[in-house]
């Protein structure tokens, strides 16, 4: 086989055998086919697209390409789940402990942010002592022992995906559906769960902008997973505006601690019940879906959700003193309304931006993070504001940040007529 005839095969909009993506993933991790080649297929890749048959054999080969966990010695259905990552998404800090608090059993590794978009990982890790560097031992251990672990993914896992995700960034073939439907679901089916559950993003602050995208990337990753006899569903939902108020790591470790507390924001409380109650339901605690979203409002309610995070936090050698004095800046900015009104949007993007740009997000993967900082919004869209109100606070510790403070005044768009509310799950889709 010649890598040459592969990318003209593919150049043409024919279909790669199982056979040509073994022989391309293997070569490529192994060096023998250089970048500028493989930058070529993805390019091809990017504009042919790829059928299903070949989405999943991509998926099989970049997931041999390195180690895979064995989850098999922890008792009980293993469930899971991913977000394609968004703007204030802290849904795993929320949701992990309610779904372990509910019997079923948490084994997640996570990912850092880069860019716009926070990691789980950054979030954690905001929070003094916690570590996320587990041995697979210890980790295995903690999630029998309390039903919930978190842990970075290491160098081992996918390593195809690690090699293909750093060329797609700097060749611009991030947004092709294949070839994120195979990162994605490489990756979680070395993780090892048997439930997983997706949520897909769609909205200027996501990878997915349209309804039709998202659909179309639901479909191809719960495809490969059932491929894989694993049970997935896909939730769509909303990334227009940030999800809660909070963005920057301990704000939104502080957003989820409240949350759990029974004080979060209504979009963030509402999506976590959702997807938490499939979890649970596909875990097999409860018979049905309704009696599972009885159980995880009961777990929210009787603290018990709370308690299992505060149990995870330690676990992995966390410690929060005292809510109120966990988050400490120079300087807190608070950003008004010049006009009365109603948001009519919150510009998801802009407001990741800022965040990365005021130190609570990477630029580069060598960045560092400064965990206090970040953007606290104090309307959503749909609220009604008056003149001279606040919109945002900016937890700040930079000097100079006049043109960030502009691009959030700027994220808000206020109009005079009245604004309805958006549904936060636009929909579920299971096959
Ligand atoms: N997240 C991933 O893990 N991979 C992609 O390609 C896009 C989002």
């Amino acid at each position: 086989m010649r890598m040459v005839d592969l990318i003209e095969k593919k150049r043409d909009g024919n279909i790669l055998s199982k056979e040509e993506i073994i022989y391309i993933i293997e070569n490529y991790v192994n060096k023998s086919i250089p970048d500028y080649q493989m930058s070529s297929l993805l390019m091809a890749i990017y504009f042919r697209g790829m059928t299903n048959d070949e989405s999943s054999a991509l998926t099989e080969a970049m997931l041999n390409s390195g180690e895979t966990i064995d989850l098999s010695v922890i008792d009980g259905i293993k469930v899971d789940k991913h977000s394609t990552g968004g703007v204030g998404d802290k849904t795993t800090l929320v949701l992990g402990p309610l779904v372990a608090a509910a019997g079923a059993k948490v084994a997640k590794l996570s990912g850092r942010g880069l860019g716009h978009t926070g990691g789980t990982l950054d979030k954690l890790e905001s929070i003094e002592g916690l570590s996320i560097d587990i041995e697979i031992e210890d980790f295995i251990a903690q999630v029998n022992k309390i039903g919930i672990a978190v842990a970075g993914q290491t160098a081992k896992i996918t390593p195809a995906d690690k090699l293909l995700y750093a060329l797609r960034d700097v060749t611009a073939t991030v947004p092709s559906i294949p070839l994120i439907a195979s990162s994605i679901m490489s990756k979680k089916l070395a993780s090892g769960s048997d439930v997983i559950v997706l949520d897909v993003k769609i909205g200027e602050g996501a990878f997915m902008k349209t309804i039709e995208e998202a659909r179309e990337l639901s479909h191809i990753m719960v495809n490969i997973g059932k491929s894989f006899g694993k049970k997935v569903v896909a939730f769509i939902t909303d990334m227009s505006q940030p999800l809660g108020y909070a963005v920057g790591n301990r704000l939104e470790v502080k957003e989820a601690i409240e949350t759990l507390q029974g004080n979060g924001p209504e979009d963030l409380t509402n999506l976590c019940i959702e997807i938490s109650s499939y979890m649970v339901y596909s875990g097999g605690i409860t018979k049905t879906l309704e009696e599972a979203k009885k159980l995880v409002k009961e777990k929210l309610n009787n603290n018990e959700a709370y308690d299992k995070q505060m149990e995870l936090i330690s676990a992995q050698g966390g410690f929060i003193e005292n809510l109120d004095t966990f988050i400490n800046v120079k300087e807190i900015i608070e950003v008004k309304s010049k006009e009365s009104g109603f948001v009519k949007k919150i510009h998801a993007l802009s407001i990741g931006i800022a965040a990365m740009k005021l130190g609570a997000g990477r630029e580069t993967k060598e960045d560092p993070i400064d965990p206090d900082v970040g953007i606290v919004l104090k309307k959503k869209v749909g609220d009604k504001v008056n003149k001279g109100e606040t919109l945002a606070l900016i937890y700040n510790n930079k000097e100079k940040i006049s043109h960030i403070i502009d691009d959030v005044f700027t994220a808000f768009v206020i109009t005079t007529e009245k604004v309805d509310k958006k549904p936060i799950i636009f929909e579920i889709i299971t096959e």
